[in-house]
């Protein structure tokens, strides 16, 4: 097993990163074992980060944002990382968010670390991945970790249940129906930004705040903190410092009245309940005698000679 250089990974070097991000996508037993074991080490170096997911559908202006945003954080003296969780990946074998140049300038900065969506890992796939992923960056001391999906499937209800302060880029224009955006992720968003506040869409971008700020005071709120409405040019660079003094204002909120560790604690409890599950469901697959049962079985239930439930039984007996 080739030698880690945890120091220089906590030193921030990021080659270290990279190479131990590397052996965290790796689905090969031993880089599995040897990431496991970084990951244990670097735990009581992470976490002291901010962490903010950002979804958007395809177009609506993610990496521009990404690129002006992170250049912003960076210009008040942060480190930025930026991960991406990519829905087409396992699908599609491609990838909606690596294909393109995207933040040419904000790759170019010293004080960032851009990494792009993992093809699908084994266990827990490319969520589980980005989740120890930030970690690493949290070692290797970064400020801010930005986590960026496409709005579309279930993506970005991983990336949500993994960070901080949860964000959606909007379209001036339409409702959410138009805009592909359910209302699942609304009811899940800690701001809406309308981006494209500039030249003809300005107005427009306004009348979309407003009535996205009606429709965010019906929903229910579990949480100390009214989701925010506001509009931005990612393009012109308008409103992307207001963008940030607003999740600051989430940040020292939360801080201070506990619902950051509260959140965090509750998001590894999940997270490990969904890790339970996959290895539960790997075993399930790789069990010989669950095989070796499973044709009759199918067969006597469809043919209710068994009921579901027994057949189920028998199977989960035998792990
Ligand atoms: P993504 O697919 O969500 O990452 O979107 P991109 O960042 O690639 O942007 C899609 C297109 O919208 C590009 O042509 C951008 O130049 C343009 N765009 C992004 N932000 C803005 C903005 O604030 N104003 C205007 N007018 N165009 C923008």
């Amino acid at each position: 097993m080739a030698s880690f250089d945890l120091e220089s990974l906590l030193g921030g070097n990021r080659r270290a990163l990279a190479k131990a991000i590397t052996l965290v996508e790796s689905t090969l037993p031993e880089d599995m074992q040897q990431a496991q074991g970084i990951l244990e080490q670097i735990l009581p170096h992470s976490g002291n980060s901010l962490r903010i997911g950002i979804t958007g559908v395809p177009g609506v202006g993610k990496s521009t944002f990404i690129e002006a945003f992170g250049l912003h954080l960076i210009e008040q003296g942060k480190r930025v990382a930026v991960l991406a969780v990519d829905p087409s990946s396992p699908i599609a074998g491609g990838s909606i968010l690596g294909d393109k140049t995207r933040m040419e300038e904000l790759s170019r900065s010293e004080l960032a670390f851009i990494r792009p969506s993992p093809s699908v890992g084994a266990l827990g796939g490319v969520a589980q991945k980005t989740r120890e992923t930030m970690l690493l960056c949290e070692a290797a001391g970064y400020d801010l970790i930005l986590v960026e999906t496409v709005g579309v499937g279930q993506s970005e209800y991983q990336v949500a249940g993994m960070v901080d302060f949860f964000m959606v880029l909007m379209l001036p224009g339409g409702g959410d129906e138009l805009q592909g955006i359910k209302k699942g992720i609304l009811e899940l968003a800690d701001a809406l930004v309308v981006n494209k506040a500039d030249g003809e869409s300005e107005n427009l971008a306004n009348l979309t705040k407003q009535q996205y700020a009606g429709a965010m005071s019906l929903l229910r709120h579990m949480s100390f903190w009214t989701p925010q409405v506001m509009t931005c040019s990612a393009l012109k660079l308008l409103n992307i410092d207001t963008v940030w003094e607003m999740i600051e204002d989430y940040n020292s909120q939360a801080q201070d009245n506990g619902s950051f560790s509260g959140k965090r604690a509750q998001q590894n409890r999940d997270w490990m309940h969904q890790l339970v599950n996959q290895m539960l469901q790997l075993k399930l697959n790789q069990s010989k005698e669950v095989a070796a049962i499973m044709p009759e079985l199918e067969a006597d239930v469809a043919n209710q000679v068994v009921t579901p439930y027994t057949a189920a039984r028998k199977i989960i007996d035998l792990i």
